[in-house]
């Protein structure tokens, strides 16, 4: 699965800075101290964009990402290396972003050596604490990612994340190449280490079934706009938007227990030329004539509940 903004570049045969700015429109994400923000939206919404923005690896090319209240691009020196430090990202396939031909030690030992966190003399005593601290036996520490299992290897990419001691982890789609049972134990890693360490998140998934549990609040967008945002109990028992709806009755759990809503229907449309009005209006069963014209705005429709949908003006 590729981003918004990737698979627009590809069509286009530009790159992708260059059309950043389309892939995330007006998106608006605060996300407190000690909270878990789940971020979902199907393939190419841009969630991953947005993410990777947050977590420092892609510059936004207008708009700000303020990081304990300061915009991050504007901080210099050793406050711009603290920052960058700070906010890690555990990526979405751990065999593609594990170097194969790196052991486990120098895969977690890499970023703590390069940053001197740890002397040369210390590196060992980080590596085994970080690899305790997501159930590994610090005495594999030799072997290569291709010796492990899937769980072990997002095991290594989460400890990888925990040595430079981070306070906020963006995760990419961390569990989704994970067996479901898998998926459970390493999102119950996730909320332990939340404990241990205080750490914030930004939970990517393209499943609300994933981040139902562990998310304070979720954030839903749509071909790069942010269209739902509210506390996640509040989501699954009255989602707002006709798309958030539409995710639910994907839920096999969710739709046969609980309220029924229309299943979504037909494809994503293309990033480089979303609908026009709503980009949800060719999809949405509640679509009117306001709906194909006019760009609905993320407006607050109770207390710290978001939606974009012209339907809201109508109650
Ligand atoms: Fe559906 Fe219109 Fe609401 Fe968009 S604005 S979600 S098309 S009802
Ligand atoms: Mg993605």
């Amino acid at each position: 699965t590729l981003d918004l903004a990737e698979r627009a570049a590809r069509m286009l045969g530009a790159t992708v800075r260059e059309l950043t700015v389309h892939a995330v429109d007006g998106v608006d994400l605060s996300i407190r101290k000690g909270e878990v923000m789940g971020l979902v939206g199907e393939s190419g919404c841009g969630k991953s964009t947005l993410g990777r923005m947050v977590a420092g690896l892609h510059p936004p090319s207008a708009g700000q990402i303020r990081f304990r209240g300061r915009d991050v691009a504007s901080l210099k020196g050793a406050d711009a290396r603290e920052a960058a430090l700070k906010v890690q990202m555990v990526f979405q396939d751990p065999m593609s972003s594990l170097n194969p031909r790196m052991r486990v030690d120098q895969i977690v030992g890499e970023a703590p050596r390069v940053h001197g966190l740890a002397g040369s003399g210390e590196i060992d005593a980080y590596v085994e604490a970080a690899l305790q601290r997501v159930g590994l036996d610090p005495a594999m520490r030799k072997r290569y990612p291709h010796q492990f299992s899937g769980g072990q290897r997002a095991r290594i990419g989460i400890a990888r994340a925990l040595a430079v001691q981070p306070d906020f982890i963006v995760c990419d789609e961390s569990v989704a190449a994970l067996d479901v049972s898998i998926q459970a134990q390493i999102l119950n890693l996730f909320m332990d280490l939340r404990e241990e360490l205080d750490l914030t998140y930004l939970f990517i998934s393209h499943d609300l079934g994933v981040v139902e549990h562990i998310s304070d609040r979720i954030a839903i967008m749509y071909l790069g706009r942010m269209v739902e945002q509210g506390a996640s109990e509040e989501i699954f028992t009255a989602p707002n938007h006709p798309y958030t709806q539409a995710l639910l009755a994907e839920i096999p759990t969710f739709a046969t227990t609980k309220k029924t809503y229309s299943a979504i229907k037909g494809e994503i449309p293309s990033p480089i030329d979303p609908p026009p009005g709503c980009h949800f209006h060719p999809r949405c069963p509640h679509a009117f004539e306001r709906c194909r014209v006019e760009r609905p705005a993320l407006k607050e429709i109770a207390a710290n509940r978001y939606s974009a949908c012209h339907l809201n003006d109508m109650s």
